[in-house]
C-alpha cells in the first residue's frame, strides 16, 4: 500500500498542471507543514528564530518546470534578494537551489550565466550556494555544471543520491574537485535501470558513500532523518576519529524536529533546509511520498480552509 502511495504521490510531483494550478491558487492545503512561507521576509523571521536555536539554515527558493527566459530571471533575481535579505537581517544562512528553475531546460549557456550571476553575490558574502540534484535524466548534466564551476568557484557543492548505481563511481570521480557535498538517499521516481527499488540496498549505499567521502576527507553533508544512518555518522566520527568541521547533518523544515534538536544538544552542526515561495506544490508531494502517513496533516489542512 505505501508503495502505491508513494509513486501515486511521485506521479503528482511530476504534474506540470497540477503544479501551476497550486501557484495560481496559493499557499494553501497545508502547505506551511514544509514550506517556511511564500515570501523570503516571511521566511526570515523562522530562520532567525532557527539561528537563535543554534541551526544553520540552508534556504530554497522553490521553482520547477521553469521553461522560458523571463521566469528563469525572475528565479534568479529573488535569489539575489534572498542573499540581500540574509546579510540585511545578519542570518546564518546559504542558499541551495534547482538548476531547472534558472533554465537548465532553457540553455547550457543561460544556465550557466545564471549560475555565475549568483554565485558572484553570494561569493561577496562568503555564502555557498548548493546546486539540489534532480531526477536521473539530468543528473549527468548537473554534474558537469557542477565540476566546470567548481574549477571557478570555492562557493558551490553539489547533491550526490545513493539511490543511483553510479553514486560511487560519482564520488571516485568528484574527489579531484574538493567538492562540498550533501549525500541524500534521492527524492524521485527512478527506473530500476538506474537506481536500487530496494529500501534495504539504498540504505547500504548511503552508509556505503558517506564513509567514503568522510575518509576521502571532504566535507559531507548528511542529509536524513534516518536515526540508523546518523547512528553510523557518528560511529564513523569515532572509529576513524573525524573532526566534527569536516561535516554537519542536514534536515528538511518541519520533520523530525526533535531529533534536530537532540543533535545540537549533543553540539553537532545541524542545517535545515528552508523552503519558501509558491511553487510549493511538488516539493510537498514529494514529502507526501517520502512519508504517506504526512498525508494526515494535508488533510486537516484542507479542512481547515
Ligand atoms: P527515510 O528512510 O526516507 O526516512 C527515515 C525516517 O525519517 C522516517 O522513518 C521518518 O521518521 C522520517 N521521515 C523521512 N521523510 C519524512 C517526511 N517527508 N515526513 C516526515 N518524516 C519523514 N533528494 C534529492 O533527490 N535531491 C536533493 O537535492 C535533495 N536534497 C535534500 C536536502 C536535505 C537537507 C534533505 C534532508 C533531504 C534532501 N533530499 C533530496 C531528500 C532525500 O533524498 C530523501 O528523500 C529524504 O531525506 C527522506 O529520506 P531519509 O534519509 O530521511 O530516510
Amino acid at each position: 500500500m505505501d508503495q502505491l502511495l508513494r509513486n501515486f504521490f511521485l506521479f503528482l510531483s511530476n504534474n506540470r498542471t497540477l503544479t501551476k494550478l497550486a501557484k495560481s491558487y496559493g499557499f494553501k492545503f497545508g502547505a506551511g507543514r514544509f514550506v517556511a512561507g511564500e515570501t523570503i521576509e516571511q521566511a526570515s523571521t523562522k530562520i532567525k528564530q532557527m539561528n537563535e536555536d543554534g541551526f544553520a539554515v540552508t534556504v530554497d527558493h522553490l521553482g520547477e518546470f521553469i521553461n522560458n527566459e523571463a521566469e528563469a530571471k525572475a528565479a534568479v533575481e529573488e535569489c539575489i534578494h534572498a542573499i540581500n535579505v540574509f546579510a540585511e537581517e545578519g542570518l546564518d544562512a546559504e542558499l541551495s537551489l534547482k538548476l531547472t528553475s534558472i533554465g537548465l531546460d532553457i540553455s547550457q549557456e543561460l544556465v550557466m550565466n545564471n549560475m555565475r550571476f549568483i554565485l558572484n553575490a553570494a561569493k561577496k558574502l562568503g555564502l555557498i550556494v548548493t546546486i539540489d540534484m534532480e531526477d536521473f535524466s539530468r543528473a549527468e548534466q548537473t554534474l558537469q555544471i557542477f565540476k566546470e564551476l567548481r574549477s571557478e568557484y570555492k562557493n558551490v557543492g553539489t547533491v550526490l543520491q545513493a539511490y543511483l548505481y553510479r553514486v560511487e563511481a560519482d564520488i571516485e570521480d568528484l574527489n579531484a574537485y574538493d567538492p562540498y557535498l550533501r549525500l541524500v538517499k534521492g527524492a524521485y521516481k527512478e527506473s530500476e535501470q538506474v537506481a536500487f527499488p530496494n529500501k534495504q540496498d539504498v540504505d547500504e549505499n548511503y552508509r556505503r558513500i558517506i564513509k567514503q567521502n568522510l575518509l576521502q576527507g571532504n566535507y559531507t553533508a548528511i542529509a536524513t532523518h534516518d536515526e540508523a544512518i546518523i547512528d553510523f555518522v557518528k560511529k564513523c566520527e569515532k572509529e576513524f576519529r573525524i573532526p566534527r568541521e569536516q561535516f554537519e547533518f542536514q534536515m528538511l523544515y518541519g520533520i523530525r524536529i526533535d531529533l534536530q534538536n537532540e543533535l545540537i544538544a549533543a553540539g553537532y552542526k545541524v542545517r535545515v533546509y528552508v523552503p519558501y515561495g509558491k511553487d510549493w506544490f511538488g516539493y510537498n508531494m514529494r514529502r507526501l511520498a517520502e512519508r504517506p502517513a504526512n498525508v494526515m496533516f494535508v488533510l486537516r489542512g484542507i479542512i481547515k480552509q
